[in-house]
Formats: structure tokens, sequence, C-alpha cells
């Protein structure tokens, strides 16, 4: 029982925490005010995007455009790059 306690109390507090920077965030932005009338939402949502899932804007463009993301593109870039390092040699 007291390790369930010990769990529940960081769940909250990681929990409360996420909420607190969300909160810091939505105050210096212009669009997200509104969100601070309701501040547990920033549980599960960020406060800088507008929470649609298929968002143009500010969705993964890995969902939406099925784009590579820049760690992929940098790690193609340097097989490339070591490919053709290779074949001058
Ligand atoms: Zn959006």
């Amino acid at each position: 029982m007291q390790d369930l306690e010990e769990k529940r109390g960081k769940r909250r507090r990681l929990t409360t925490n996420a909420i607190n920077r969300q909160k810091r965030i939505a105050k210096r932005a212009w669009n997200a005010e509104h969100l601070l009338k309701q501040p547990h939402r920033f549980a599960k949502h960020h406060a800088l995007d507008c929470g649609r899932p298929g968002c143009m804007v500010c969705g993964n463009p890995r969902k939406i455009w099925k784009q590579r993301t820049l760690q992929e593109k940098k790690m193609m870039q340097e097989r490339i790059d070591y490919e053709s390092d290779s074949n001058l040699e």
C-alpha cells in the first residue's frame, strides 16, 4: 500500500508539473489565454497546439504529409555521403 501511495503521489506531482509548465507557456502566447480558465486541460494537451488530430499546421508532418522525420533525413544523408565517399576510393 505504501508503494501504491508513492506511485500515485509521483504521478500526481508529474501531472501538476506538466500543467504548470503549459500554463507558463500559455500565459506568454497570444492565442492560448482562454485555455487558462480550465488549466487541467493541459494534463493531456499542449498549450500551443490546437488539439485537432489532423491539423495541417501543428500536426505531425510524418502522419499528415507522410514526410520523413529530421533524424531519418539526417541518417539517410549521412548514408549517401558515406556511400559516395566509399565509391571514390
Ligand atoms: Zn492546429
